[in-house]
């Protein structure tokens, strides 16, 4: 499967997980944040909450200290006032103490005190905290140790008995002499006194001294508060259920506290005050000494202060309040509460806080795991059929579920599915209606082929056998042209004749050879044999066919070889001349005016020396060609000009002509102005054929004859005149030539008469040639005989067949005299008797005149006689010539022999023989 590229930078994920996770991360941040938040603003609630407690106990505290210890102030004022203005008679013990004792009623105190500068003194109080009694007492003498008595009253404030006695020194007492020594009302230092009859007393004093006018000191009252009034009232505080309220002296000395434990302890019967930091309860000390950490010197606090205090585990908030009156007194009322005692809640909140989130956190999964599943099962199922379909199985519907969009999906995808389902059945359906049509049209253009392949075969038939047919006539008029022109008897007239019968016979050849190409072409079986010739006479020969034409037009026609031309080279020289006659004929035919220009030069020798490159050049001023036509010239059967001037062509001249160039190595180039005339040209590299001028040295010369013993040729043809041609050709040289007309009596014949070659057609009716030379080939007598393959046509066979059949050389028809010779130099390894150069005047005179002829001994005549007797005419053409090579002198003699031997004057043979024998 091919993954997307963003797929690398992204992981997939499943659904499941995409659905579950920011879902449940959504929930629990919710809940998380808002746990988060509720705590801090409970805690911030708490905090603010935790201060005005505190702050309020603190006012309360203080607002209690100013009101209840403004009483024994008052309290003892109104006293000194009542003394002061003779209310009260200090002397009258009696009824102070009654006074005292409803004072006693109405105000909440421990104990009010009358003392006087001569030791006597009165008070009420309560000891036990409960009852109040009367005290009363005299000076202390040591007469009456026992001088102070307490007395309990009646509910009107009268003495009614004597409760217990005791020694009480009034002038040595604190509460009389510190009043009298400051002058004026002040509270005296904490007092303490042990009986341990009452429970242990404790107390602040306030004093006052009573002055007469005089400043005389009459009196000093007092009041006594016990401290433990103050504890009992902090203990009431709200505050006290979970924190503690102090108030200490500047010195650190405790004056009371809410804890349950008293700020005193009884030591030997006496009560020992404890500092803050001694207290026996833990928080107290504690707190005192953390207090003493952060602030050492009390006396410095003139406001409130604030502080945070961490001691066993736990955070107290803490506040340390000056509280002072006009009296002297001057204490701090320290306020703490621990922040657990607020804070419990909250924490208790947060821990329902945090499981409420875990709570929600699982709810969440579980709910986003179903709602998931819930919602993935359908994409899933669509997923399914979706893969299903990609393989091919294209009948999937995806049933409905409880989700609406999905449901929508689902019919949108198997309204789709459907679709599809019907386009594949309608595209199958059209493939195999194409695939029936395909078929049926495979079928018709089989037949189609079939007919065509068998049309092209019949024309291929039909034109292999006019080629055969057309040559063989050809062959004929060719063949017999050159046997004529080598007649000694034809006259100069007949020679030019001649000569032009053997050209248009070329041409007409060549005409045939183009249709023949052109099938050949068509199945590209076109082969080039090459061979060695003189490329100067072949030039010549080719320009002087078309020279004839172009004079015939009124045509200058201008040939023009290049000095540096190699004389010979090894090319098809057949193929060569047919495309040079095409583009010369074209140009000829295509000019009515001006002129025809052929030039040949050599471009450069090859490093090698062993081949020149050679450029063709044809230009002509004629009607030339449209520029739009000029690609389309090469093509077969296309002509660019009017019907009119192409009637005389085919169309096929430079198609083909373009082919033979390009299997020689070039490509036929043309360059045309309409009206003004064209050029062709072509380059191509021809091998130089270096051994060609010492093979055919004499071939300017005619040959005549051969030395040495007669030889046997028999030439195997169906066509008698093709026979007859080469009979022609090669009887008069002094061959002994035989004749089959098909491969059957060839091969007797050869049996029978063992010739020393053989020349061969190859398609012939009985047998055709190269089964006769595969024959041949088997017969021990014959491995080694020369046999030339001589075709009708190329059509027929190739080079390659017959030298698969046992031929030695392909020599294909019309004859060419020359190069006929050249084969048989080759493989009978003759050496030609050439004609003697031109006789004398004498010779000549002789000639005509019998009389005057040297005639050879009638035993060199025995040979002609027997020939003439046989009616041989080639035999007596060959004995002839011999007797001209024999002796020059003899040539008169031996030309009247030809003459009769041509005209087959068989008699006239014999009765010249018998004359002169
Ligand atoms: P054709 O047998 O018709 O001459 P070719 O293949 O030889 O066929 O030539 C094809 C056509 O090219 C001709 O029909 C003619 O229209 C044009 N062509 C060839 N050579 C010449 C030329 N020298 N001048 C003008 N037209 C030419």
């Amino acid at each position: 499967m091919k993954t997307h590229p963003l797929s690398s930078k992204f992981r997939v994920l499943p659904l499941q997980l995409v659905l579950i996770v920011p879902f449940v991360m959504q929930v629990f941040a919710a809940v998380g944040l808002v746990g988060y938040l509720s705590f801090k603003n409970g805690e911030k609630a708490v905090q603010e909450l935790a201060e005005q407690l505190m702050k309020r106990t603190t006012s309360e505290v203080d607002n209690h200290l100013d009101a209840y210890l403004s009483i024994p102030h008052k309290v003892n004022q109104i006293n000194a006032n009542a003394i002061r203005m003779g209310l009260l008679d200090v002397r009258d013990r009696k009824t102070i103490g009654k006074f005292f004792w409803h004072e006693m009623q109405a105000y909440d105190l421990t104990y009010i005190s009358l003392n006087l500068p001569s030791g006597e003194g009165a008070g009420a109080g309560r000891y036990d905290g409960k009852t109040v009694t009367i005290d009363d007492n005299v000076a202390k003498t040591p007469s009456q140790p026992q001088n102070m008595t307490t007395y309990l009253a009646d509910n009107d404030g009268n003495r009614t008995q004597i409760l217990a006695t005791a020694t009480w020194d009034t002038l040595n007492e604190i509460n009389y002499t510190e009043p009298a020594k400051a002058g004026k009302p002040i509270w005296t230092r904490i007092y303490t006194y042990y009986d341990p009859a009452f429970p242990p007393y404790i107390a602040a004093s306030a004093g006052r001294p009573i002055y007469d006018a005089n400043k005389n000191l009459i009196a000093v009252v007092g009041v006594d508060i016990h401290l433990l009034k103050l504890s009992e009232f902090l203990r009431k505080l709200d505050i006290s259920r979970a924190g503690q309220v102090l108030i200490i002296e500047r010195d650190g000395m405790l004056v009371a506290n809410s804890a349950p434990e008293q700020p005193f302890k009884v030591v030997n019967n006496e009560i020992q005050r404890l500092k803050a930091t001694e207290s026996p309860n833990p928080v107290v000390q504690g707190l005192a000494k953390e207090l003493q950490k952060s602030i050492p010197n009390l006396q410095s606090i003139t406001n409130t202060q604030k502080l945070n205090v961490n001691f066993q585990g736990e955070h107290y908030h803490v506040h340390i309040d000056p509280w002072r009156d006009e009296y002297g007194l001057n204490w701090l009322v320290v306020t703490s509460v621990p922040e657990s005692s607020f804070m419990a809640q909250i924490n208790a909140n947060t821990q329902t806080t945090i499981l409420l989130c875990i709570g929600a956190l699982g709810v969440a999964t579980v709910l986003g795991f179903l709602t998931s599943r819930w919602i993935a099962r359908p994409i899933l199922r669509l997923n399914q059929a979706s893969q299903a379909m990609a393989l091919g199985d294209l009948d999937q519907t995806v049933k409905d579920g409880n989700i609406q969009e999905f449901n929508i999906l689902a019919h949108s995808f198997n309204h789709m599915a459907g679709q599809l389902h019907d386009s594949f059945t309608a595209l199958e359906k059209s493939n195999a209606e194409l695939e029936a049509r395909v078929e049926e049209r495979t079928a018709q253009l089989q037949q189609a082929k079939q007919a065509a392949e068998a049309a092209n075969h019949s024309k291929s038939k039909f034109l292999a056998n006019m080629n055969h047919e057309l040559r063989t006539p050809l062959n004929g008029i060719l063949g017999y042209a050159q046997i004529l022109q080598r007649d000694p008897a034809t006259t100069e007239k007949q020679q030019k004749g001649l000569g032009v019968i053997h050209q248009c016979g070329s041409h007409l050849l060549t005409l045939i050879n183009d249709i023949l190409d052109l099938s050949k072409l068509e199945v590209q079986k076109m082969d080039l044999y090459p061979q060695d010739f003189h490329l100067a006479n072949f030039l010549i020969s080719t320009v002087e066919i078309c020279r004839i034409k172009a004079e015939q037009k009124g045509v200058a026609f201008n040939y023009h070889p290049a000095a540096n031309l190699p004389i010979a080279v090894y090319a098809d020289d057949k193929r060569l001349r047919q495309v040079l006659l095409n583009l010369l004929s074209n140009a000829v035919k295509f000019t009515d005016f001006g002129s025809v220009n052929f030039s040949v030069e050599a471009l450069e020798k090859k490093e090698d020396h062993l081949s020149t490159r050679i450029r063709f050049q044809v230009s002509d001023t004629g009607i030339g060609i449209a520029a739009e036509k000029l690609a389309a010239i090469f093509l077969p059967f296309e002509q660019a000009g009017k019907r009119d001037r192409n009637s005389e062509g085919t169309g096929l001249g430079l198609a083909i002509s373009q082919q033979i160039v390009e299997m020689m190595g070039g490509t036929i180039q043309v360059k045309s102005i309409l009206g003004k005339g064209s050029s062709f040209w072509f380059e191509i590299d021809l091998p130089t054929a270096t051994d060609w001028l010492s093979q055919n040295g004499n071939n300017q010369q005619k040959v005549i004859g051969y030395q040495g013993e007669r030889r046997k040729i028999l030439v195997i043809d169906d066509h008698r005149e093709n026979r007859a041609v080469v009979i022609g050709m090669l009887e008069p040289l002094g061959f002994k030539m035989m004749e089959a007309d098909n491969g059957q009596t060839g091969l007797d014949k050869a049996i029978q008469m063992h010739p020393d070659l053989i020349i061969t057609d190859v398609m012939m009716s009985k047998m055709n040639g190269l089964e006769m030379t595969r024959r041949l080939r088997q017969l021990s007598d014959f491995t080694k005989l020369p046999i030339i393959a001589s075709p009708a046509s190329l059509s027929q066979v190739d080079m390659q067949e017959t030298m698969d059949a046992g031929c030695n050389s392909f020599f294909p028809k019309p004859i060419e005299f020359t190069g006929l010779l050249r084969e048989l130099q080759q493989h009978l390894d003759l050496h030609w008797i050439y004609e003697t150069p031109p006789q004398t005047d004498e010779a000549c005179a002789a000639e005509d005149n019998p009389t005057d002829w040297l005639v050879p001994a009638p035993a060199e005549l025995a040979a002609l006689y027997q020939a003439a007797q046989d009616g041989f005419m080639a035999d007596i053409q060959l004995e002839a010539n011999r007797l001209k090579q024999l002796n020059p002198q003899y040539a008169p003699f031996a030309n009247k022999l030809l003459d009769l031997s041509q005209k087959f004057d068989d008699e006239g043979i014999i009765n010249l023989l018998q004359a002169n024998m």
